[in-house]
């Protein structure tokens, strides 16, 4: 089967869910996401999003 091209992926909080991320910086074990609406701080979850 062909794989569809309108797949993508969506960064989100595992703590809140909230998609309201920005990167931070200062992490050295690759990237790491700070959550702006709960102040997580770490690695992010991504989920599967189909338009
Ligand atoms: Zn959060």
């Amino acid at each position: 089967m062909k794989k569809q091209e309108s797949e993508d992926f969506e960064k989100f909080c595992p703590n809140c869910s909230s998609t309201d991320l920005e990167l931070y910086q200062g992490g050295i074990m690759g990237r790491m996401f700070k959550c702006k609406k709960c102040g997580y701080i770490g690695p992010v979850m991504e989920k599967k999003v189909l338009k």
